[in-house]
């Protein structure tokens, strides 16, 4: 389960050799720790002209104890605002007034003069966000070129790139759609480009109801930032309108909230166990009888409570459904995670190895979410977290049965999101790729080594960035994030 291969590049002696051979280089990723800083150092935040997310998202960040500079805006003033400060281009660590006072139109000399703000060419940023609403034509997206192509070499290791877009769907014309939909073709080339462990995503905020206020967008904002999405790249999430709660404590955005997670024995589902209790929640962990000993040990550790079942067996759903009546009276997050592979060609694939993928990873789930969404146990703000995987997306060979369900998986997520957005419920999934597990361990040598390194990473991920990723989705305050499928993948280049 260790990649030892990463950790030798990541020696100091490793580094030089494999950089002398131009071997692959896995950086060392910025993880998540309660207390953390959200970002190494300072957001540098631009706007198109015309764009309506830049002043709410320095609001947010400002308030999140981020130090926003303003750079490249190629935005006149905005109406009542102090042209002094805009001439003071970009600030240090100014405070919320000053940040609130909005970015746009601030320091030409950034955009003008290629240096990064901040003053000299050494300023280094922890994340690069660019608010690309006002971009309503082709020519318009010259903008993103003069704000990213002076910044390119100025975030830091494991810094962020965000984009924040219209969804091409909501646009007022074919030419804004159109130059909206372009954007996703800078960010997920930035996510190949810029290395050292920089993401970069394009975060698509609907221009209707309450979107693009500061409860709508600051949990997928928090995430994208942390070191939570250490292991997301390239993906384009898209943030609605649902109702989403801000925490008294954004070092426990799940407090209070009684979350269930399927398959929590080892894994992906332990991490997820012990990430959603690190994270506040009462977590009701599930898993089949024979592994009811490492079941045990995960919920004594984070002091969750046990259910053995095996979720094929017929009256599972109403089992589970008691279990949580009985002992909870709700429950506020669901995590279908609990997955088998069975893996063969399709003509050497008996029928047996068919139906018990397609149960376990797509039919149980649909068995219990019926029950529990009948009996109501999932109250309004409640959560359905589904796991994927990119097998589900590009298809892989001897895995028609596992693709198949996963796919299903991203069907249930489409068809289901909108069915309970009435009820206040957000329906997403995360599509892992190259996961550090005991499944993955056992690939055979040479496909393993290809499955870890062929992703912008260049490196697997760890099961911690697959319930980090869950984690968010399942957030009371992530209510406007619903019929998502964020790829936890590093930016495969599988079904890229
Ligand atoms: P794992 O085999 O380590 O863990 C799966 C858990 O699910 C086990 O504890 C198992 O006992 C439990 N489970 C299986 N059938 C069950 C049943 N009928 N009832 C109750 N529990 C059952 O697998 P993992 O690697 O941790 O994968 C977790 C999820 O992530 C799966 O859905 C898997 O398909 C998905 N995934 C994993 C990867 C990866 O790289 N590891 C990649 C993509 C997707």
């Amino acid at each position: 389960m260790t990649d030892r291969y990463a950790s030798f590049v990541q020696s100091g002696a490793g580094r030089a050799l494999v950089k002398r051979l131009g071997l692959p280089d896995p950086p060392r990723l910025r993880r998540h720790n309660p207390g953390d800083p959200l970002l190494p150092g300072p957001v540098l935040l631009g706007a198109a002209t015309g764009g309506r997310l830049a002043d709410p998202v320095a609001a947010i960040l400002t308030a999140a104890g981020v130090d926003v500079r303003t750079g490249t805006g190629t935005a006149p003033p905005a109406a009542g605002r102090d042209d002094s400060a805009a001439a003071d281009g970009p600030t240090a660590g100014h405070g919320a007034a000053a940040a609130a006072d909005g970015p746009a139109g601030r320091d030409e000399r950034a955009g003008n003069g290629g240096a990064p703000a901040g003053g000299g060419t050494s300023a280094r940023f922890g994340a690069l966000v660019y608010d690309a609403t006002g971009i309503t034509d082709s020519t318009g997206l010259r903008q993103l070129y003069d704000f990213f192509h002076p910044q390119a070499r100025a975030v830091l290791p494991s810094g962020r790139v965000i984009v924040l877009g219209t969804p091409p769907a909501e646009c007022g014309s074919p030419r804004e759609a159109t130059a909206q939909r372009a954007l996703e073709g800078l960010t997920r080339s930035i996510g190949k480009e810029f290395g050292r462990g920089v993401t970069a995503q394009l975060v698509h905020v609907t221009a209707t109801g309450d979107a693009g206020t500061p409860t709508s967008l600051e949990a997928t904002l928090r995430f994208l930032l942390s070191g939570r999405s250490a292991y997301v790249s390239g993906q384009v999430v898209r943030v609605g309108t649902g109702p989403a709660v801000v925490p008294a404590d954004w070092n426990r955005p799940l407090a209070g909230q009684v979350v269930l997670v399927t398959g929590a024995a080892r894994g992906i589902g332990a991490a997820v166990a012990r990430v959603l209790a690190r994270d506040g929640a009462q977590v009701v962990a599930l898993d089949v009888p024979a592994a009811g000993d490492a079941l045990a040990a995960v919920v004594n550790e984070i002091g969750g409570t046990a259910v053995q079942l095996d979720l094929t067996t017929a009256d599972a759903p109403t089992r589970l459904a008691d279990h949580l009546a009985e002992r909870h009276g709700r429950v506020d997050v669901v995590v279908h995670n609990a997955g088998i592979t069975r893996d063969k060609t399709l003509g050497r694939m008996d029928a047996d190895r068919w139906d018990a993928v397609l149960d376990v990873n797509l039919s149980s789930q649909e068995r219990i979410n019926d029950v529990l969404l009948e009996r109501e146990l999932i109250p309004e703000g409640g959560r359905l977290v589904a796991v994927s995987s990119i097998a589900g997306i590009a298809g892989n060979r001897g895995q028609t049965n596992y693709a198949t369900s996963k796919a299903g998986v991203i069907g249930l997520v489409d068809s289901l999101a909108p069915a309970l957005a009435g009820r206040g419920i957000s329906v997403n999934a995360v599509a892992p790729g190259f996961i550090e597990t005991r499944l993955t361990a056992r690939i055979p040598l040479v496909v393993r080594e290809a499955g870890r390194r062929m992703n912008s990473l260049a490196q697997g991920g760890l099961p911690v960035d697959v319930a980090e990723t869950i984690g968010w989705l399942g957030w009371p305050a992530s209510g406007a994030v619903s019929g998502n499928v964020v790829r936890v993948c590093g930016q495969s280049l599988l079904g890229a």
